[in-house]
């Protein structure tokens, strides 16, 4: 394989309901800043039609490319049609990079459309760095239980397929580039799609659980006892955000998936992040870096947390929920 045959980045465009998914969008804005360093096109891959204002959002972004596919068996998302449909796209056009959003969609397909290729497929990025001299992306995320950071490359097949996590990168965009629509039609038989969506329900929209834009968030760990939540639940009502937690306080039942803030759960940006009886796991970490203020409390003063807080507090976490009510004025 020669890698100079390969040119171009490409940004897959998820969407729904006529909406572009926000990590798409957040693609295109990293990317952008990757592909002019390698000197290369940013392509924005789309299947089937977006209202006009949602493709001004994907060009404003500073799209070089907009390649649009239409056809047969294509809507709705089956894995079956897309692994198909990127395969032919990637042999067609010949890509250097293709980046999926690490949603439930692009998790199923990507890895699948990479191995026909066959390349290398990256799961789960947290960061992304062009290195110039090899021309390939590293893709670095946390590995071994977040005890180290897994540099991953694909240095000798192309194009390299990764899929990055939601949240990772911010929507920022660098303004529209003359930008060119390239119509392509694929047809997939319906009748090879293996699956069949039966209904959809969509998901009770309960505000309480979307905690990726609140403004104060009052973190439990894994040392947090189930009767005392009521207490960092009201903490966090007085304060005027959200309760969320670590992954093993949702491995136990005590709280919903949604709330969970990192690697596999939410990146959240609060103003205030109170986190109490955290250890301070990269797992958990990569999803509380861009807060504004961080507050830990844990009574280990060796905790990993202090690394990453700028006011640290040793102490039980409960007697300093108490103290932090009571000086709210709540009874405790
Ligand atoms: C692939 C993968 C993905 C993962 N994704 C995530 C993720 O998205 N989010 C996530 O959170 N984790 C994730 N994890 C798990 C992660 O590695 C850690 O295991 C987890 O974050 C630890 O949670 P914790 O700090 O609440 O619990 P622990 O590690 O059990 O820490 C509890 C802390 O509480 C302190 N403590 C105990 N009692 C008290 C007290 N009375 N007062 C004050 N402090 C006290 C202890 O000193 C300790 O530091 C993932 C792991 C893997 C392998």
């Amino acid at each position: 394989m020669n890698k100079q045959d390969y040119r171009d980045m490409w940004v897959y465009i998820e969407h729904e309901g006529g909406a572009v998914h926000p990590v798409s969008l957040e693609l295109c804005c990293e990317i952008r800043k990757i592909a002019d360093a390698a000197g290369e096109k940013l392509c924005a891959v789309l299947v089937g039609d977006l209202p006009e204002e949602e493709l001004d959002r994907i060009r404003a972004c500073g799209v070089d490319r907009l390649l649009r596919v239409r056809g047969e068996g294509l809507l709705p998302f089956s894995v079956d049609a897309y692994t198909a449909l990127f395969t032919a796209l990637c042999e067609k056009y010949r890509p250097t990079a293709v980046f999926v959003g690490g949603t439930i969609r692009g998790r199923d397909f990507a890895p699948r459309f990479a191995c026909r290729l066959p390349t290398g497929c990256t799961s789960d990025a947290t960061e992304l760095v062009y290195d110039p001299k090899s021309g390939d992306i590293e893709f670095i995320e946390p590995a071994v239980g977040g005890k180290m950071m897994a540099v991953i490359t694909v240095p000798v097949m192309r194009p390299q397929v990764g899929t990055i996590r939601p949240g990772t990168f911010k929507y920022l965009p660098a303004g529209p580039r003359p930008c060119e629509t390239v119509e392509e039609r694929f047809d997939f038989p319906p009748e090879k799609i293996r699956t069949a969506v039966l209904g959809f329900e969509p998901e009770e929209n309960d505000e309480s659980l979307n905690i990726a834009d609140a403004p104060v968030i009052v973190c439990v760990g894994n040392a947090v006892k189930a009767d005392a939540l009521p207490k960092y639940r009201a903490l966090a009502a007085r304060l005027g955000g959200k309760l969320a937690c670590t992954r093993p306080v949702f491995d136990r039942g005590l709280l919903p998936f949604k709330l969970v803030i990192g690697q596999s759960g939410a990146v959240v940006k609060p103003r205030l992040l109170l986190s109490f009886g955290v250890s301070g796991a990269v797992n958990h970490v990569t999803g509380i870096t861009d807060s504004e203020k961080i507050v830990a409390i844990n009574k280990d003063p060796d905790a990993a947390i202090f690394h990453y807080c700028d006011y640290g507090i040793v102490g039980d976490m409960d007697e300093v929920c108490e103290a932090m009510l009571a000086q709210l004025g709540e009874k405790v």
